[in-house]
């Protein structure tokens, strides 16, 4: 009797699969194909140094035991992260429901529209309650929100002085993150106390926190003013909750709002992920950063919802790019919005009013008991003045299961939320030594700063309130939507494979969900081996000596990894060394945090084959060698080839002084054949989100972990809160970044093993070999390597075709949806064409499916070369067909309705229907509409 295997279940084909795959490619075995597609020069032949494999069941024992050594307290902390109720009606039905959690980032918008309805309520929420125009549809946490406000700000300002003021109430962690990202750009920090320092005569930018990290709650805006009168900017992190009750900073003049909308229903998770917001007023909103939902209409000219002003995204302007954010936090921006979609407006202002009325008995009691509580406005937390005694009051708080925050050895913060309750209060009266109060007080919410301006009026805000109704929203949208759980999303470079259940199990357990970030190390010991486990198995894989878990997204990882090689430079006096090389198919990212990291840009050519070319590569080392710092290559490259090339490369690069940084998204090429740390990298970073199974969520949350070689182990991130030292920077607010999802990938290494693991990336190479070998007759495969061989993806040329038929890349893309699909990635790596990644979760009848959709559609592509159907108006021109479309009770189309509606196989029981037709995303960037439209837009 074998014990069942995991690995059985997440990879999709079976041993006969396999077989007929192998015969169709032309190889033996997996081992066979492997070898002759992996370059000797970087193959690794050694088993993988991991635990045997656990069942699922075992895992899930496992994951409880790491759990039970967590400890769940009452969080008080405050700082950023609060307590929150989840709906339940939310938390089952969108934070663990596939059709959410297993979406890609809306760039199909005609397959997307529940998705972008729900950020485009996200963003509602975060422009209402923040009083300013426009919003974009989240960033990674408030932290790194807070460091774009001061890049934004930089941009937008005419002064030219290098100084940014950051209140130093201001969230510590906070600060760390925009210490960390002003320092290589040569933004000068001040941290003021600016209620009692002045501010410099030249300034650029201000940031203040509102209430502040200490509880207060300041009037701004004479420091609006002041600020405006020398031309710069002002962000104002504001705390969404109490803006329901509070002045926005929009009517106070404020330019750029950013922060969290953790509060709203996402739970700590030690952490993170949840979303962050940035907000800004109008005119600038063609400078911010991050992805933005506008409406926009379809080819009937009905409202429609697609991503805005696309160009202003980082992987279009590369080394122009003024951020490099990708993926966010798109899932938990859907949870935020709900949240306010449930309780609507008047729902949030008694969540706000019972959370400052509790803070509110907590001042009065610590008051009555003669404690001193700092004499300021407050919303939600008092900060409490015990000379020498807060870490023995914190100690005792701690000894009643409750977390307070030890400001200083004189100074106790307490925060209020949503949770707290009576008992809580009378804990924290207990820890104070004092008896407390019964009965209502007097509300300590400054008069002037009342909140008079109405929000979130819109009826989605007033229409979903009953749990039936809230449901049948939820349920209404998903629908709208394809996601992995209709069929194959075969996005090259994204790696959209398996996420399955038992992965996903653990993270909503209250021990891994409800823990604070700066909770003390004892209650957090199941988190932090959990977390010492999954970076030592993370090395085991990639062949480097240590691994961070902080970067909340690749883009951050590839920051990281480029602030240690620069920090490692100036460490041996070379910190003169800015320049990075880039090859030109690089994704947009790597150019926008190199910018990001201080260095200058160097592009690298490509040859015929779409190889690095390494004559170029010398010119350009030769060129810059004294200046070189870096080189940022992609393996295998977004091309989808395994280069021989690269052990070459890496050895040109380091001659020169150079250190190699191989991004690693396309890692599950690799895994268990080969390992960047071994074959000449110094540093990469990982999708956690792409080869080790955390979902996309549509769009985040991510982890990028950043693994390096021994000599860059100093300058890995460090912890946000120990302050900016010893040059380790601040990536992300929490130090492990979003650690409520780790023990996702956890699971997956857990349950794979060596074996797993290697078979996974031998089947994802042969279903991209496969996938390349019935199309190639169809559409040419644009590159290859060794033997003809792709990697884990493969580039399916359509510019012969379009060139021949005018039928161009989109056309195709969005015929696919009418056949059951998710298109491949587009135009990325080359403008016209498609990249096709299958991964190893699909089996062959899926592979099928798809092979034969993509044969159907080039002969449908015949007919319109051949002038059977009419260039403009034909099944590819005008997909994707709606079922008001082929029901409507005009056809005037010269192909049948069926054509139209149910090509080839296409399942007659289980078809999916986009709910619009082909979208106009121009005409919606030349207005500009980023909130909910009113309801009469949509009548027709
Ligand atoms: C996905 C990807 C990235 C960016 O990762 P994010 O998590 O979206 O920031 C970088 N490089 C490559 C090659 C990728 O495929």
């Amino acid at each position: 009797m074998t014990a069942e295997q995991f690995a059985d279940r997440h990879i999709g084909p079976d041993p006969d699969d396999e077989r007929r795959m192998l015969e169709t490619v032309g190889y033996g075995s997996v081992d066979e194909l492997m070898d002759a597609a992996i370059p000797e020069v970087i193959r690794w032949h050694g088993t993988l140094d991991l635990p045997a494999p656990a069942s699922e069941r075992e895992a899930l024992a496992e994951l409880r035991a790491l759990a039970a050594r967590n400890t769940v307290a009452v969080s008080m902390i405050g700082l950023g992260y609060h307590g929150t109720h989840t709906p339940a009606v939310i938390r089952r039905n969108v934070l663990e429901s596939p059709a959410w959690y297993t979406a890609y980032t809306p760039y199909q918008p005609e397959i997307s529209q529940g998705r972008l309805e729900a950020l485009l309520n996200f963003q509602t929420v975060v422009t209402d309650l923040t009083g300013l125009a426009t919003a974009n549809a989240s960033m990674l946490d408030e932290g790194t929100a807070a460091a774009e406000a001061m890049t934004l700000a930089r941009r937008a300002s005419k002064s030219k002085s290098p100084v940014y003021v950051v209140d130093a109430d201001a969230l510590p962690q906070t600060i760390a993150v925009i210490a960390s990202r002003a320092e290589p750009l040569g933004i000068d920090v001040r941290v003021l106390d600016v209620t009692r320092e002045e501010l410099p005569a030249e300034f650029f930018g201000l940031h203040l926190q509102y209430p502040g990290a200490s509880g207060a709650v300041r009037d701004h805006a004479g420091l609006v003013g002041a600020a405006h009168a020398v031309g710069a900017l002002v962000t104002v992190a504001a705390d969404l909750l109490a803006l329901t009750l509070l002045r926005p900073p929009g009517e106070v003049g404020a330019d750029i709002a950013a922060g969290t909308s953790q509060r709203f229903g996402v739970p700590m998770g030690f952490g993170g992920p949840h979303a962050g917001y940035l907000a800004v007023r109008a005119g600038l909103e063609r400078m911010l950063p991050g992805r933005l939902v506008g409406v926009s209409r379809d080819a009937d000219g009905n409202p429609a919802y697609r991503l805005a002003l696309q160009t202003r995204e980082q992987h279009i302007r590369r080394e122009k790019a003024t951020s490099n954010i990708c993926t966010a936090q798109v899932l938990l921006a859907v949870m935020a919005g709900m949240y306010a979609v449930y309780h609507g407006p008047d729902g949030l202002r008694s969540i706000a009013r019972r959370t400052h009325d509790m803070a509110a008995r907590l001042a009065a009691g610590l008051r009555a008991g003669g404690v001193e509580v700092a004499d300021v406005a407050f919303f939600d937390t008092v900060t409490a003045v015990v000379a020498g005694r807060a870490a023995e009051v914190v100690a005792a708080a701690a000894e009643r299961n409750v977390n307070l925050r030890l400001v200083d050895a004189d100074r106790v913060g307490v925060s209020c939320d949503e949770t707290t309750t009576g008992a809580h209060l009378r804990s924290v009266w207990a820890a104070f030594g004092v008896a407390g109060v019964d009965g209502d007080v007097d509300a300590a919410l400054p008069a002037a700063l009342a909140r008079t301006s109405d929000f979130l009026t819109h009826p989605v805000f007033r229409s979903h309130h009953s749990e039936t109704a809230m449901l049948r929203y939820l349920r209404r949208l998903s629908d709208f939507d394809y996601a992995l759980d209709r069929g194959m999303i075969p996005l090259g470079s994204c790696t959209m494979k398996l996420n399955a259940t038992t992965e996903m199990e653990a993270i909503t357990w209250p021990e891994f969900a409800h823990l604070h970030p700066f909770a003390p190390d004892t209650q957090t010991a199941g988190y932090r081996e959990l977390i010492g486990q999954l970076e030592g198995w993370l090395a085991e894989v990639t062949g480097y000596d240590a691994v961070s878990v902080q970067p909340n997204a690749g883009s951050q990882g590839e920051l990281a990894g480029l602030l240690a090689i620069r920090s490692y430079h100036a460490s041996r006096g070379a910190g003169h060394r800015d320049v990075c090389l880039i090859p030109s198919s690089a994704h947009g990212t790597n150019a926008a945090s190199a910018v990001m990291a201080g260095m200058r840009v160097v592009v690298v050519g490509c040859d015929a084959d779409g190889n690095v070319d390494l004559v170029d590569l010398d010119a350009k080392i030769d060129k810059h060698r004294d200046a070189l710092a870096a080189i940022m290559v992609t393996y295998p490259s977004t091309h989808g080839v395994y280069e021989t090339g690269i052990a070459q490369l890496c050895a040109k690069v380091h001659d020169a002084g150079g250190q190699v940084y191989v991004d690693g998204a396309n890692l599950n090429a690799l895994v268990g054949f080969a390992k960047p740390g071994r074959f000449g990298a110094d540093v990469s970073h990982l999708n956690l989100h792409k080869t080790f199974c955390i979902p996309h969520g549509g769009g985040g949350p991510g982890v990028g972990p950043v693994a390096v070689r021994a000599h860059l182990a100093p300058f890995l991130p460090g912890d946000p809160l120990g302050g900016h030292v010893d040059g380790k920077p601040a990536i992300s607010a929490a130090r492990y970044g979003s650690a409520g999802i780790l023990p996702i990938p956890w699971a997956y290494l857990r349950m794979m093993g060596a074996q797993g693991l290697t078979r996974a990336t031998g089947v994802a190479v042969l279903a991209a070999n496969y996938v390349a070998a019935r199309l190639r007759n169809h559409f040419p495969v644009l590159y290859a390597g060794n033997k003809g061989l792709v990697a884990h993806e493969c580039i399916l040329d359509l510019r012969p075709l379009t060139k021949a038929t005018g039928v161009s890349v989109d056309d195709v893309a969005k015929r696919l949806i009418d056949y059951g699909f998710h298109a491949p990635t587009m135009s990325f790596p080359v403008a016209g064409t498609l990249m096709v990644e299958p991964t190893e979760s699909e089996d062959l009848a899926e592979l099928d499916r798809f092979c034969d959709a993509m044969i159907a559609i080039r002969a449908e592509i015949d007919k319109v070369g051949s002038g059977e159907w009419p260039a403009g108006d034909n099944p590819l021109a005008n997909a994707p067909h709606t079922a008001a479309m082929v029901t409507g009770d005009e056809w005037p189309h010269p192909y049948p309705r069926s054509v139209g509606a149910y090509p080839g196989t296409v399942d007659r029981m289980a078809k999916y229907w986009p709910p619009v037709r082909r979208i106009d995303g121009a005409y919606g960037d030349r207005n500009l509409v980023c909130s909910c439209p009113s309801p009469e837009a949509f009548e027709s």
